[in-house]
């Protein structure tokens, strides 16, 4: 079971997500406006396992909302719902730090399987096949759990997205390799490489934030000149 918050000002859309996923065992709650939506995500003690977010409502919009709760450092994985297959509303939502997005109208089966992939944290190796990547990696007093979606530093548990550990991953498999941008559009998020989109770099900036003592120096992820990064360990 999961608690998910749904965030869609449709009532009849809002309330067939809530109906069916709560029948797949889920807890839902509801927010009918971005405002309300920031509100129940950075206001309360309480958390969400998951996000789905329409991104045309009423008081603030959905990008909005997504880069609000990122930047309370909320980092619970966020489905994004768009009215149309607007692939410029896409990329801007993975920017603001999405982790996923489908297009209305979507499928039942269609969006539960997405949830279930978003609410699955499961070994990589599984999912694509067996790379010798190991389970843990460190730098430093930071150490990375790939299989369980985590770094963990002596302050603190993080969770990763499945994007955030994609994007980790992918580094750590070319560790010492300059990996572009482009190749990195494609593995992690599934888009073409020549995508104009500052998408890798933000997520590059949350990543940094995590793994590096001092994120503005960063020794790790290093930004290699015109071309990508490097993970140095
Ligand atoms: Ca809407």
């Amino acid at each position: 079971m999961a608690r998910i918050l749904v965030v869609e000002d449709e009532a009849h859309i809002a309330e067939g997500l809530q109906f069916n996923l709560e029948a797949e065992g889920h807890q839902v709650e509801l927010a009918t406006d971005g405002r309300r939506a920031v509100e129940v995500l950075t206001g309360s003690d309480e958390s969400f396992d998951l996000v789905l977010l329409d991104l045309m409502l009423p008081e603030m919009n959905g990008f909005e909302v997504a880069r609000r709760t990122r930047a309370a450092g909320i980092y619970v994985p966020i489905l994004i719902l768009t009215a149309k297959d607007d692939s410029a509303d896409l990329i801007r939502g993975l920017e603001e730090g999405a982790d996923d997005y489908l297009t209305k109208p979507f499928r039942l089966d269609e969006l539960l399987a997405r949830v279930k992939g978003l609410l699955r944290r499961r070994r990589w190796t599984q999912a694509r096949g067996d790379k010798d990547v190991p389970r843990e990696v460190s730098f430093g007093d930071v150490c990375v759990h790939l299989d369980r979606f985590e770094i963990t530093t002596p302050k603190e548990t993080v969770r990763l997205t499945t994007r955030e550990m994609a994007l980790l991953r992918a580094l750590i498999e070319r560790e010492g390799e300059a990996v572009t941008r482009g190749e990195l559009l494609e593995e992690v998020w599934g888009l073409r490489a020549d995508t104009k989109t500052r998408v890798v770099d933000s997520f590059v900036v949350r990543l940094r934030r995590y793994i590096e003592a001092d994120p503005s120096r960063p020794r790790h992820i290093v930004s290699v000149r015109g071309h990508g990064y490097r993970l140095v360990r």
